[in-house]
């Protein structure tokens, strides 16, 4: 497959945090001119079957996907799993297990928030915009706090209440490394270190992450994605070079009215990078 190919290997349907279904989300891609597209909700296999049949009626090629929840040091990093088989009992045990501390962490939030905000029904908001109840992300509480009219738009929500050291932020312990990459190719998938430029590691950690990350067997990182800025995009195409990793290109869409990149809208991959794409048949 070229490397020029529209592939768009990331975004997320209301089984996670995001806002359209898996059908709806297939039909924007493919009028957007992607030609290989995968779901890869938060911790959830739920839209797959949707998704894939939804690719079939109307002839886009559809990968199968996931983003996993992983804890490195004080911080949240996301590894996305492609070509994963979404019927593999081990792994939707482990994804269960996963987000069974969502509900609790959930109400955590609700509660700093009534005292910081006085929005006083967080956790029922959340829930209620929450498509799958199994899965209350940080996301539901930001679009009820917009609702409420606490902050006008959900980034601001996230910048005043929801990152590390904001009120609302509530600390949680995610998969290890080590955990989300086996997970992964238990079910037959390649793993992705997802959006790196997000994190916030010293050059340092961030060198030990991606070494600890190939070392597992890690396949590949996103270079060109709706989180990264231009500057990201050359760094992570000469990090995936010295590390000889794969390079992904994904939107990261959640939704048409709070998502900077649409799906498929995004530049080509720098050139002289291996696709992850080559490994997905
Ligand atoms: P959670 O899994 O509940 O911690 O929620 C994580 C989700 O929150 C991410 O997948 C993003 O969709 C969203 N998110 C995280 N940080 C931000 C931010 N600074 N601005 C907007 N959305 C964010
Ligand atoms: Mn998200
Ligand atoms: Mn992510
Ligand atoms: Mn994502």
């Amino acid at each position: 497959m070229p490397e020029s190919l529209n592939a768009d290997l990331h975004c997320h349907s209301l089984v996670s945090d995001g806002t359209l279904a898996p059908a709806a989300l297939a039909r924007r891609a493919r009028d957007n001119g992607v030609q290989l597209w995968a779901l890869t909700d938060h911790d959830e296999l739920g839209g797959l079957r949707e998704a894939a049949s939804a690719c079939a009626d109307i002839g886009l090629r559809f990968v199968t996907g996931v983003e996993i929840s992983v804890s490195v040091g004080e911080q949240t990093v996301h590894v996305v799993g492609l070509g994963i088989d979404p019927e593999h009992a081990g792994l939707l045990r482990e994804l269960r297990a996963l987000s069974a501390g969502r509900d609790a962490r959930a109400r955590r939030m609700a509660e700093s928030l009534r005292e910081h905000t006085g929005v006083d029904d967080a956790y029922a908001g959340a829930s209620r915009l929450a498509g799958n109840p199994a899965l209350i992300s940080r996301t539901h509480f930001a679009r009820h706090l917009v609702e409420r009219g606490v902050c006008g738009s959900t980034a601001e929500v996230f910048s005043r209440y929801l990152t590390p050291g904001k009120p609302g932020y509530v600390e949680h312990a995610w998969a290890s490394l080590e955990q989300a990459v086996a997970w992964i190719h238990g079910a037959g998938g390649v793993a992705v270190l997802a959006h790196p430029g997000r994190y916030r590691f010293t050059p340092p950690q961030e060198h030990a992450l991606l070494g600890r990350f190939r070392d597992l067997g890690g396949a590949g990182i996103e270079v060109v994605t709706g989180s990264h800025s231009a500057a990201d995009w050359r760094k992570y195409a000469g990090i995936a070079r010295e590390f000889g990793l794969r390079a992904s290109r994904g939107s990261d869409f959640h939704s048409p009215r709070e998502s900077r990149c649409d799906l498929g809208r995004l530049p080509a991959l720098p050139q002289g990078l291996s696709p992850i794409w080559d490994l997905l048949h």
